[in-house]
């Protein structure tokens, strides 16, 4: 060998790649949490209850049920605007309903 480094360099040079690479991914798992928090923080509405999935806004505005426990009564809250709050008689979720258009949890 002429040139370069010798096998003592070039083992210390990989070695401390590998250390840099082990950094990064401990900076990407950080990062990775960072932006679940943020995109769950995103899922909840203004007074910090989740949002209803898809899923439960048709169990909700299609078929009257109540998406936590599938309960089929409601206390009548509020009314404003076209909206109303209802209120599962079974399990005490709460919720804004705009039929058929709008729901979200309160
Ligand atoms: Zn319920």
């Amino acid at each position: 060998m002429t040139n370069g480094k010798t096998l003592e360099e070039w083992s210390e040079e990989i070695n401390s790649t590998i250390e840099k690479v082990g950094k990064m991914q401990g900076v990407l798992a950080e990062m990775t949490k960072v932006l679940l928090q943020q995109k769950n923080a995103m899922n909840k509405n203004a007074q910090g209850a989740a949002e209803l999935t898809a899923e439960e806004k048709a169990k909700l505005l299609e078929k009257g049920t109540c998406p936590d426990c599938g309960g089929l009564s409601f206390y009548p809250g509020p009314e404003g605007g076209l909206s109303q709050n209802l209120k599962c008689v079974t399990c005490g979720s709460s919720f804004n309903v705009c039929a058929p258009f709008f729901a979200e949890r309160i």
